[in-house]
């Protein structure tokens, strides 16, 4: 039993402000423990088997699903998360499971077509209460996956939750019970939590230069005036001037990952040993995150990021594929809306189980058009049409 103890919790390698599952906050309905598994592993397991998480493969990064195999989906990016946050969570001895879980669970709540899809659906919404997919990420393994004869959800623990809800505003946090009192309280997460928050803008800034790249829409000489690019790039040409442009390229950006997680690492430990938390008690109640770049390193992340909104995000050809999918995500809102009669038999079942409770109607919509992976969208806009 020691030895089971042991690899459930890793009480010999945790640091002692990590998340330990035997002093979490528990789930919401109570479960017998697993014989082999510990709760955070649980938690990891039932995301993986989740509808929600097997639909992030058909769901849009930058690049809608369709235009190329090579992209990143959602899928992939929430590997690519997991993997940065695995790193930077070992490195530090917190739980390594846990961050696991976050990172997988991060996106869950997307709609298809990335940010064009929320912010349609956003709009839509603003009369019904709004829609944003890190609220609907909680909502989808609170309440939308039916995979227990006992509950609704995925019953996951209050710290893999506490990670999937990054930002939530005062007025949503005060629905929330428990789960919402840090952003009244202006309380931190724990570790494990800031960490997969920052592994999500590490893993998108460097994947999307790739893609973008590789799609044509980024050059190297826009790309060598970036910080983080640039000093990479002249690295590797000084130590191989013979490379080819696409090993070039690829160790450019292994290089940039390497240094940014580096950085997050060596100077969260810094900022560790400086607060000197007791207890995840007390990195919570810290009145700033503890997980955090250099001011140096953020600076150039914070280019790059900037870099990317202008010339990537909102370069013409994804803008024209932005507008095309907001105007399919409204579309099919308002088709639903008008005649829900058009919805799958459980969803029209609750979306008029209220009789004409409009809010309660527009939000099982919501919820059903967030489930949706782009070519599904796709498919059901031309039917209705
Ligand atoms: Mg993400």
């Amino acid at each position: 039993m020691a030895l089971l103890a042991d690899m459930r919790n890793q009480p010999d390698i945790l640091a002692p402000y990590a998340a330990f599952e035997e002093h979490g906050a528990g789930r919401r309905y109570a479960e017998p423990s697993a014989p082999y598994r510990g709760e955070y592993q649980r938690d990891r397991d039932r995301i993986i088997h989740s509808t929600a998480f097997r639909r992030l493969v058909y769901k849009t990064q930058v690049f809608v699903n369709h235009e190329g195999d090579l992209y990143r989906t959602r899928l992939t990016h929430s590997l690519e998360v997991a993997q940065i946050a695995r790193t930077v969570a070992r490195a530090l001895r917190l739980n390594e499971t846990l961050v696991e879980a976050i990172s997988l669970a991060h996106d869950l709540g997307h709609t298809p077509f990335g940010h064009a899809g929320q912010d349609a659906l956003n709009a839509r919404m603003r009369d019904f209460g709004g829609f944003e997919h890190n609220l609907q990420s909680l909502r989808v393994v609170d309440q939308l996956e039916e995979k227990y004869a006992s509950f609704t959800g995925l019953n996951l623990t209050f710290e893999t939750r506490e990670g999937i809800l990054k930002h939530c505003s005062a007025k949503n946090a005060r629905e929330l019970g428990a789960i919402g009192e840090r952003f009244i309280n202006r309380h931190q997460p724990g570790l494990e939590a800031q960490i997969a928050n920052i592994a999500d803008a590490i893993a998108y800034n460097n994947h999307d230069v790739d893609d973008g790249f590789r799609a044509g829409l980024l050059s190297l000489d826009d790309l060598r005036r970036q910080p983080l690019f640039g000093e990479q790039y002249l690295d590797v040409q000084k130590t191989y001037p013979q490379l080819g442009d696409r090993r070039l390229f690829y160790e450019i950006i292994r290089r940039m990952i390497n240094k940014v997680v580096t950085d997050l690492i060596d100077n969260t430990q810094r900022r560790i040993e400086s607060i000197a938390p007791a207890s995840i008690q007390d990195v919570r109640e810290h009145h700033e995150a503890t997980v955090a770049l250099s001011d140096q390193v953020f600076e150039m992340h914070t280019s790059l990021k900037r870099f990317l909104n202008k010339k990537l995000y909102r370069h013409d050809k994804i803008r024209q594929m932005t507008d095309k999918s907001k105007a399919m995500i409204e579309v099919l809102f308002d088709r639903y809306m008008a005649n829900p009669g058009q919805l799958p038999a459980e969803f029209s079942a609750r979306a008029t189980a209220d009789g004409d409770c409009e809010s309660a109607k527009a939000r099982v919509v919501a919820d059903y058009i967030a489930g949706m992976t782009d070519r599904f969208a796709i498919a059901e806009y031309d039917r209705l049409n």
